[in-house]
């Protein structure tokens, strides 16, 4: 199924002079101007489709905002767009395709067989610098056979006993029903499953590969054989899923009356929140949770889902205040979703087990680290490397719960979480467990990136940074036989570094300290998330290092010299925490070398003045948090 058309190719095709029907659908909600923008600037030849009059009809509000137009009207718009049976029609908004896939489903519906999506629209034609043409432009009339049916549709009955998944196209706020900007009753069609269009696109607007796609898809439950039904607000946005859908290899049924519809029909029932077959015996367990950017922390409750089958409920003993948290809480890293609970170094008992879970057992204590879930279906997963899942993995605070009923998942200041045994750690018998905790993310961020360059015995490796990260890479690094220098900016660190194993501590701002370890080095692991100049590392690597960024900082950095990444064969990368198998790889290789985190505990009271010693570098190296305060 060949669903969208390139720029690129829309050009071609127009220069090699093959016939093509062009169709603007400039709309948007709360913009009545489509028709200006389009005199003002199109693509060459394109003619105007306008969503109002011929892209829908009207009626009275149980019907929705948007009904389908009538098989006449639609007739007489195709004649007007002057297409002709075998044409290929080419269909562009301004909007990320949700108005123009409206009319690309229309026409597919009314059994036209060459119907394509300008992938990126407007902006991608523009971003090319390809030409455009302004004022009205009308075509010959054309002659192709309108006949609807050709795409499945349903009515609110049919939503109402939908027996495969029914996916709701809007935003999660409205699908919650934390908000409802225009219809009558706000929440969602019981039993449907959150899908945000938004979620179809890259941050081009253009969709997002075929294979992302299914993974998405397949996430929330799709599978060849399940039968799909899509509505959005008013059946206008839900064609631009079930474009994606069938970019993916799905086939789905619209609800063109969709949300305007039902909640204008009296008596339709409503649903509000995450997905009720999953919320079915919810437990409610105390946490604390942060309502804004500078709320700081307070007591709250949040639901945990009843265990499914595969899932284990933990209860938590311990968890770890990653530097990650705080950027979140404060929406340092876009905005949060509040209210929030954060935590991914999360240690605790196993208090339930689902039917079908082998690997663990009630009693036993086990750790979650930052991820939740993924997609379980890409390159990436398939190999163990769920935190670089291709369709996203799921954070274990602050996202979507795709496979969980669109909830957003809430982390490990609370007293328990529910969690697939697949995305569960064991923590090994003796380890100190609040200890422990901080190894689920500062651990193997660290112990990753040494275990994928390799480090062992002998092996010179240098650490940039002393802080939560940093103490880790120096433990982890001496225990794999390498011998580590510390870089600080800090002449009192050496100490502390010494202690933590370091053979040498470097002074970075002292220029001499710097030259005299020159082309020493075999890997560094740069922890610093403040922006510096990484050159002055570089030159401290012997041929053939590397060093691998792991503090991400939140403006660009100094540009690196390729002079001397070329000169000794150097290589500069990234990396981000680890896989689920690689985290329990690390935590059985620190339960035999001895190594857990140096930690201070804080009780959940304390939270806000703990975040604010941890920004001021005042930490010693992580905080844990002792749930049992909470
Ligand atoms: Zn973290
Ligand atoms: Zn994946």
């Amino acid at each position: 199924m060949t669903v969208l058309m390139s720029v690129a190719a829309l050009s071609a095709r127009m220069n090699s002079g093959a016939r093509t029907v062009v169709l603007d659908v400039r709309w948007a909600l709360g913009d009545p101007h489509g028709h200006d923008h389009y005199l003002t600037a199109h693509i060459p030849g394109a003619v105007y489709a306008d969503m109002d009059t011929e892209l829908a009809a009207h009626g009275l509000p149980a019907e929705g905002r948007h009904p389908l137009p009538a098989e006449a009207d639609f007739a007489a718009s195709v004649r007007r767009w002057g297409i002709n049976a075998q044409d290929t029609v080419v269909v562009y908004d301004d909007a990320g395709s949700a108005a123009a896939a409206r009319a690309w489903w229309l026409l597919g519906y009314a059994g036209l067989p060459e119907i394509y999506l300008l992938d990126g629209g407007l902006a991608a034609w523009r971003a090319a610098s390809l030409p455009l043409s302004a004022g009205e432009e009308s075509a010959l009339p054309g002659e192709a056979v309108v006949r609807f049916g050709s795409k499945g549709t349903i009515d609110a009955d049919g939503a109402a006993s939908w027996e495969g998944i029914l996916l709701d196209a809007r935003a999660g706020e409205r699908y919650r029903g934390e908000v409802e900007p225009m219809d009558p009753r706000a929440g969602h069609i019981p039993g449907a499953v959150s899908a945000p269009t938004s979620e179809n696109l890259t941050a081009e607007k253009t969709f997002l590969p075929a294979e992302q796609l299914r993974a998405r898809f397949t996430a929330l439950g799709v599978e060849p054989d399940t039968a799909v039904a899509v509505y959005c607000g008013s059946g206008v946005t839900a064609a631009h899923q079930i474009a994606a859908l069938e970019i993916a290899g799905f086939k789905a049924a619209l609800y063109p009356g969709s949300w305007s519809a039902w909640s204008n029909q009296p008596g339709r029932p409503v649903e509000t929140g995450a997905n009720d077959d999953m919320l079915k015996g919810m437990t409610e367990v105390k946490a604390y949770a942060a309502n804004s950017a500078t709320s700081g922390f307070a007591p709250s409750t949040i639901k945990r889902r009843e265990p499914g089958a595969h899932d284990v409920e933990i209860s938590i003993e311990f968890c770890g205040l990653c530097h990650s948290d705080v950027h979140s809480i404060r929406s340092e890293w876009g905005p949060a979703k509040y209210p929030l609970v954060p935590g991914h170094e999360i240690v605790g008992i196993v208090s339930r087990v689902g039917d079908a879970v082998e690997g663990f057992s009630v009693g036993q204590r086990v750790g979650v680290g930052c991820l939740v879930d993924s997609c379980r279906e890409c390159d990436s997963c398939l190999e163990g490397f769920e935190q670089y899942c291709e369709g996203g993995n799921v954070g274990t605070y602050g996202v979507a719960d795709r496979r969980n009923g669109g909830g957003i998942t809430q982390g490990g200041y609370s007293q328990a979480i529910v969690v697939d045994e697949n995305y569960v750690l064991r923590i090994p018998e003796g380890m100190d467990p609040a200890a422990a905790a901080p190894l689920l993310c500062a651990g193997v961020t660290t112990y990753s990136p040494l275990s994928y360059l390799d480090v062992q015995e002998g092996d010179k490796v240098g650490v940039v940074g002393l802080g939560g990260l940093g103490h880790m890479s120096v433990k982890i690094a001496k225990a794999l036989g390498a011998t580590v220098t510390v870089f600080t900016t800090s002449p009192d660190k050496e100490v502390a570094a010494k202690d933590l194993g370091a053979d040498a501590v470097v002074v970075s701002t002292d220029a001499a300290q710097m030259e005299a370890v020159k082309g020493s080095l075999n890997a560094i692991l740069d922890t610093v998330a403040a922006v510096h100049d990484i050159n002055a590392y570089l030159r401290t690597l012997d041929r053939d290092g590397a060093l691998i960024q792991l503090g991400l900082p939140a403006t660009d950095m100094p540009p690196v010299d390729p002079g001397l990444l070329i000169r000794k064969r150097l290589a500069y990368g990234g990396s981000v925490i680890g896989g689920i198998a690689e985290t329990q790889e690390m935590l059985d290789f620190c339960a035999e070398h001895g190594i857990v985190s140096d930690i201070e505990m804080v009780t959940a009271a304390d939270l806000d003045n703990a975040y604010d010693r941890m920004v001021a570098g005042d930490v010693r190296y992580r905080f844990v948090l002792d749930n049992s305060t909470i």
